[in-house]
């Protein structure tokens, strides 16, 4: 089984990621950070999900010479002009998720424009490649948020296709359908060949 350091201090992305991986049959142990003892994070000061996954990446590989599996994601709102991207997780700073949700939905009362999608690069380097993979899972703005599973945003945001938002749908879907899972299975398919 390949040992993998997973480059994130966020343990529901860990959970995330393992929970894909073994939908996927991946023989892969994930390692964080967090596992070695090391609270660090890189600055995140890229313009684009590619590049924040693989600074993310990066910093990790450098330090610990592993194979270095990294995302970055965020949600894009139509909205919002397609804000805030990136900046998902630095996002109306004051406000904790439920009540970023619950502002969010608030303003978009009434309004028809409520398209949106969530996006992930997965960043891999190992022996000194670096490997990129992307996935985008469209949808739309809910009218109010509901469900319980997931993080983040996942109580305001329905997938295509559905009429319940990602926290009501639950792990399982998220596992085959999410962004991350889209991106990973990329990763996958392309180690396995
Ligand atoms: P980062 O990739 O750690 O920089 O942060 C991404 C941010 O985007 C998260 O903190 C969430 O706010 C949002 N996000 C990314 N993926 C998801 C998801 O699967 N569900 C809900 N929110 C997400």
């Amino acid at each position: 089984m390949e040992k993998i350091l997973i480059a994130t201090g966020n343990a529901h992305k860990v959970s995330e990621f393992s929970s894909i991986l073994r939908n996927l049959g991946a023989d892969v142990e994930l390692v964080s950070p967090k596992d070695l003892g090391d609270d660090s994070e890189p600055v995140e000061n890229g313009d684009s999900y590619a590049e924040n996954s693989r600074i993310k990446a990066s910093y990790y590989y450098e330090k610990y010479h592993m194979p270095t599996i990294a995302d970055d994601s965020g949600i894009e709102i139509d909205f919002y002009d397609g804000k805030p991207g990136i900046y998902s997780a630095r996002f109306l700073p004051e406000m904790n998720y439920k009540e970023k949700n619950e502002y969010i939905t608030s303003q978009m009362k009434g309004s028809r424009n409520r398209g949106a999608s969530f996006h992930c690069v997965v960043t891999f380097i190992k022996d000194g490649i670096t490997k990129q993979y992307e996935g985008i899972l469209y949808g739309k703005i809910a009218e109010c948020p509901s469900g319980s599973e997931g993080f983040g945003y996942d109580p305001i945001f329905i997938p295509e296709g559905h009429d319940r938002t990602n926290a009501d749908l639950g792990q399982e879907f998220k596992d085959g359908h999410s962004h991350r899972a889209l991106a990973l299975k990329k990763w996958v398919e392309d180690n396995e060949s």
